[in-house]
This record gives structure tokens, C-alpha cells and sequence, in this order.
């Protein structure tokens, strides 16, 4: 039996996790509220307040259509309360005292009494035995402990009807997709088909569809059959299902080498496709046949195809070094690089990625072979034309497997997203910069701020910051005009900026105020800073007026203090610096 918070990595978790326990876990939340809700408490101990804890049960089954049923059985099986739903309408209903049954024997019962406080116990996926009519339906029992301080009292219990969820994996446009039991029964088929079907009279099972490979898929927890691949999903840990994915419109492995025109079909058709079900397609295999000649013909074929595409297709053998196995003619237009530049060896491919760059492209490329991906896309990412210049690309790669699924080479599809990457880099370069002194904008200032605040908070990494502000700026605009200030502005921020260090971070805070935030910078060092910048000031010539002073107010972060204090003290410091003549550096002492 399980326990829904195991905490496992292997992948019969994750599939678990993914598909399963989503399904389950509003329900599970749903009980625990129940079991901390005031007036179900109340009722344990105290049975007038029944009817308000029958109204909750009713209304949490009323807001989740999948609990079909929803109990609160006492600790010697005797149900208490009973929410059932309506066999046709479906709308859940009180259960009469009367027929309110002992459950003491069920296993749902024994095991929830035997399961931790805290913790829910899930059972295996059932049938629901007692609708033999139209649909079957399939029934995940979840049951809690209930405990009144620490002695167990009760049990709830709800009923969860999996059929939305068995609809769901089955549910793919152009794929066969099946779901067995461990026993080979169909569970349902891609047509809604065969639901439970051993509970019917026309009851089909997996030999009916894979006469000759039945037992290869109920006996692996992965199968890959000549047009089709299965993989065993684990429910719980005594409960499986199996799973087959069929090729629909066409076999891939003949496709492969019988027809390149197809073949660039199903290259595309896969991309399309592989996005949204990109799980169900994971695991797909792609076979290659070797009949070496025909394929490069084929090859060359759909190569050819690129030409006049701006899209390139790469095919890199599985080596190291991803050496170039062939590569479209439209390559040229891309990197400046010839199709025959990469197909001689002269020009690697790896060579051609931005070295900031390679680092997250080959671990993009080892984590997606590791997670057994058939299909996956790149981090949009830069290559270096021979010419120098910077290609922003978007790059899919199909991993191609051959005999015994060991992987043979990978087809990559590259776009040129230079255009779209700079127009991107751009917008936020505009939405971070002010765009009269082109340092930072207040907006951005200000996060850099309550980032450098968190990281005080969390690792105690001290910072300072530096306020400042040009002393009679105003007269500045009345004597020379307003354009004759913007200038001052600009050259005033281009004075501070040179002599910050990498790290410091510069931002125009206001009208001609500005903030430095030094990280790593005690109060000390941040007033040995400022002196240098007000004296730099000092010295500098400015177009008009030539001569400006500024002043400063400095602080720093302290044990339990807000943001707002620090910009608080700053400001006061700031204030006492024009308070006493300007032209100078103060911080003040909280
Ligand atoms: P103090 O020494 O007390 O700081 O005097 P001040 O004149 O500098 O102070 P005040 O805050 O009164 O004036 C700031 C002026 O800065 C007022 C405003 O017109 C001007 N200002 C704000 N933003 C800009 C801008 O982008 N360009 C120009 N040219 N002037 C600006
Ligand atoms: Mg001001
Ligand atoms: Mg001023």
C-alpha cells in the first residue's frame, strides 16, 4: 500500500506524481480541511453538531464531481456519514440512518485505520462492481485517519471516480492509445471503448489488439513493438496499468527509409504534435533500417528540401564532438559556413556556439538523452557566423534511434530568432534604463534594492547606499534653461559612473537625485566613496554652468531594519548635509 507523501525520485514516482496523485490531491486536501474544520470536531464529541458536519460533507462532494462518495465510518466500521451520488443524475444525496452499513470488513477500512495520523492511505484503481449498466467507472479509495488527541476515532473515506483521468491519457488526436490492467483486461481504449470491460459481456483484452506481443508489454516496464510502444505506469506500489501508444497514420520506421518527402512530413507532423504530447511521445523510438545507400540518397533528398528554407536541419552523428553527419545548403545563409565547410570536418558545429552559451547547450543536450526525450528544444541560444556576427537560434532536436534503441544521431531544426531576441533585448533595456542619463531608472534601482535587502536578510550580506543630490539644481534650469540642466544631468550621472566599482550598482532616484548601492560595503567604506565622489564633482567641469557641488547622505543595513528606515536614515542624512551648507557627506546615526 501507499502513502500519498512517499517522496521518491525513480520514475515510477514521477509518472505517479504527475498523473495520478494530481488527480487525487484536491480530494486529499479537501479531507484534511474536513478534519481541521471546527464543526466536524465539534461533532466527534459532541453529536448535535452531526447535521452541520453532514451539510460539509455534502458540500465539499458537491464541489468536486469526481468524489463519488464521501464517509465518515467510526473506529468499529459503523458508517456515520454517508454522501452518495444519484446512479443517473449524479447529484450526491444524505445516505438514510437506515441504510447506513458496517464496513468493518472492507479493506478500505482496515487500512486507513492502520495508516499514521497525517497521513492518507490511496488503494488500488478498482471498478466500480455494482454499475454493470452503460459505462463502468473506475473508483480510487482515499481514506484519513481521524483522532482526537492522540486516539484514533474514525475513518473518512471518499470514493474517487478515475474516469476523467483514464479519458484523459487516452485522449490524443492522431495516436492509438490503449490502457490494460495488469491482467491484460482493457481498461478503455482510444475510442472510449471497452471501459472495465471485463465487468461486460463483450469484454475485449490486450490480445485482441497485440495478439503476438501481449506478454512482452505485461511483462516490461517498457516495450517498443514494431509500430507501437508500451510502458508500464505504476499507480500505486501494487498497482499498475499499462499503456500503449500505436502509430496511426503511418509507421515511422518504414517512413524513415522508404519515402523522404514523408519523411520531412513526419519531421514536421512531429513537431507539431511533439509539443503538446510531448509526454506521451517521449519514449517513442525512431528505427532505423540499414540499407546505407538508400538512405543517404533519401538523405540528400530531403537535405535538398532545405535549400531554399531559412530553416536549417543538421544531422550529428552521437559522438563527442557532434561531428557534422550533413547539413542543409541553407547552413550558408545562417552562419556564413558552407554546407561542405561542416560535412569535410574543417568547421565543427560546437565551435560555432557563443561560449557563454555552450555550457547550458550541452547540458540541455545530456539531461534530455538521460530523460530518455525523443524531442526537445533548446534555450534559445547564439551562434558566431564566420563573419563574426551574433545568430540567435531556436534549435529542436529529434534523438534517432537505431537497432537495440541505442541512439544513432540527432536531426536538429534551426531558426533564426535574431531579429525577435534583439527586438526583446531591447524592450528590456528600454524598461530598465532612464532614458535621459541611460543609467538605471528608478523602477529597476529599486528592485536591485530589495534584492540586495533579501540577500541581508537571508546570507547577512552587508550594503550600503548612497544618496545624492546636486545642490541648487532649480537655478541651474532658471539661468540656463531647461536643455542646458538635462545636459548637467547627463554628464553628472557619467561622473558618479566612473568611479563605481563592477558590482555597484548606479540609478537616477528622482529629478536630479541619485542612489549607489554598494554590496559588500560597510558605512565606512560607503563615506570614503562618497568624499571621492563629491570631491570628483568638485574638480569636474561641467558645459554650463562650469561648476557644480552635490550633496550626500549615506547609510547602511542594520540588524531588523526595514527598507524604508534605510532610505529613511539615507534621506535624513542626505536633508542634514543641506542643512549645514551643502557640498558635503553626512550619515547620521539611528
Ligand atoms: P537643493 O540644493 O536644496 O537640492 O536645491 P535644488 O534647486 O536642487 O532643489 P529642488 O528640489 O527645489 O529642485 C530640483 C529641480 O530639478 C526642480 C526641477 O525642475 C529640476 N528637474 C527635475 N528633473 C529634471 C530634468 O529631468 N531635467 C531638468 N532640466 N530639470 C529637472
Ligand atoms: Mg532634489
Ligand atoms: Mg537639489
Amino acid at each position: 500500500m501507499d502513502y500519498l507523501d512517499a517522496n521518491s525520485i525513480s520514475q515510477k514516482h514521477i509518472v505517479k506524481n504527475k498523473f495520478f496523485n494530481s488527480h487525487v490531491n484536491d480530494v486529499n486536501t479537501e479531507l484534511t480541511t474536513i478534519k481541521n474544520s471546527l464543526a466536524f470536531n465539534k461533532y466527534l464529541s459532541d453529536d448535535r453538531y452531526k447535521e452541520l458536519s453532514t451539510t460539509l460533507l455534502l458540500n465539499t462532494t458537491k464541489s468536486l464531481n469526481k468524489i463519488m462518495k464521501l464517509r465518515y465510518i467510526d473506529r468499529r466500521g459503523r458508517e456515520k456519514i454517508s454522501i452518495n451520488r444519484h446512479s443517473s443524475t449524479l447529484k450526491p444525496y444524505v445516505t438514510k440512518i437506515n441504510k447506513l452499513q458496517n464496513r468493518r470488513n472492507s479493506h478500505y477500512f482496515k487500512s486507513t485505520l492502520n495508516t499514521p495520523k497525517d497521513k492518507t492511505w490511496s488503494s488500488a484503481l478498482n471498478s466500480s462492481k455494482k454499475q454493470q449498466k452503460a459505462e463502468m467507472d473506475s473508483i480510487v479509495y482515499l481514506g484519513t485517519p481521524i483522532f482526537i488527541k492522540e486516539k484514533i476515532v474514525g475513518v473518512l473515506i471518499a470514493d474517487i471516480s478515475m474516469k476523467d483521468l483514464l479519458h484523459e491519457f487516452v485522449k490524443t488526436p492522431s495516436n492509438k492509445v490503449y490502457l490494460f490492467d495488469s491482467n491484460g483486461n482493457t481498461l478503455i481504449d482510444h475510442q472510449y471503448n471497452g471501459f472495465w470491460s471485463k465487468y461486460l459481456q463483450d469484454a475485449t483484452t490486450i490480445h485482441d489488439y497485440f495478439s503476438k506481443e501481449a506478454k512482452d508489454i505485461l511483462t516490461n516496464n517498457e516495450y517498443f513493438g514494431n509500430n507501437f510502444y508500451s510502458n508500464k505506469i505504476y499507480l500505486n506500489d501494487d498497482d499498475a496499468i499499462y499503456m500503449v501508444i500505436a502509430e496511426n497514420r503511418f509507421n515511422l520506421s518504414d517512413e524513415i527509409t522508404s519515402n523522404s518527402t514523408q519523411l520531412l512530413f513526419t519531421i514536421l507532423v512531429l513537431f507539431i504534435l511533439s509539443i503538446p504530447l510531448s509526454y506521451l511521445f517521449a519514449q517513442i523510438p525512431v528505427r532505423q533500417k540499414n540499407q546505407a545507400d538508400k538512405q543517404k540518397y533519401d538523405q540528400d533528398v530531403l537535405l535538398s528540401l532545405f535549400d531554399l528554407s531559412d530553416a536549417v536541419l543538421f544531422k550529428w552523428n552521437n559522438d563527442k564532438a557532434w561531428s557534422v553527419d550533413s547539413v542543409s545548403k541553407s547552413v550558408q545563409k545562417l552562419l556564413a559556413y558552407t554546407q561542405n565547410d561542416f560535412q569535410s570536418g574543417s568547421i565543427s558545429y560546437m565551435e560555432c556556439i557563443h561560449p557563454d552559451d555552450l555550457q547550458e547547450v550541452l547540458e540541455t543536450h545530456k539531461h534530455s538523452i538521460r530523460n530518455k526525450a525523443y524531442f526537445f528544444e533548446h534555450k534559445p541560444y547564439r551562434l558566431i557566423r564566420k563573419d563574426g556576427d551574433i545568430k540567435w537560434i531556436l534549435h529542436s532536436t529529434i534523438i534517432v534511434r537505431g537497432e537495440y534503441n541505442k541512439i544513432t544521431s540527432f536531426l536538429g531544426y534551426l531558426t533564426d530568432i535574431t531579429e525577435l531576441k534583439n527586438k526583446e533585448i531591447e524592450l528590456k533595456s528600454i524598461s530598465i534604463t532612464d532614458q535621459l542619463t541611460k543609467i538605471n531608472n528608478r523602477m529597476y534601482t529599486d528592485s536591485i534594492l530589495k534584492n540586495q535587502y533579501n540577500r541581508f536578510k537571508r546570507d547577512g550580506e552587508i550594503c550600503s547606499i548612497i544618496i545624492i543630490d546636486i545642490d541648487h539644481f532649480k537655478s541651474v534650469n532658471d539661468n540656463y534653461g531647461h536643455l542646458a540642466g538635462d545636459n548637467v544631468l547627463v554628464e553628472f550621472a557619467g561622473v558618479l559612473k566612473s568611479f563605481i566599482r563592477v558590482g555597484d550598482e548606479l540609478g537616477r532616484w528622482g529629478g536630479e537625485e541619485f542612489l549607489i548601492i554598494l554590496p559588500h560595503t560597510n558605512l565606512k567604506q560607503a563615506m570614503i566613496l562618497a568624499e571621492k565622489l563629491k570631491n570628483a564633482i568638485n574638480v569636474n567641469e561641467f558645459p554650463t554652468p562650469k561648476h557644480l557641488t552635490a550633496s550626500f547622505g549615506v547609510s547602511t543595513f542594520k540588524e531588523d531594519m526595514s527598507i524604508n528606515t534605510l532610505m529613511d536614515i539615507a534621506d535624513k542624512s542626505l536633508y542634514e548635509s543641506k542643512r549645514n551648507g551643502r557640498n558635503r557627506v553626512t550619515a547620521i546615526q539611528e
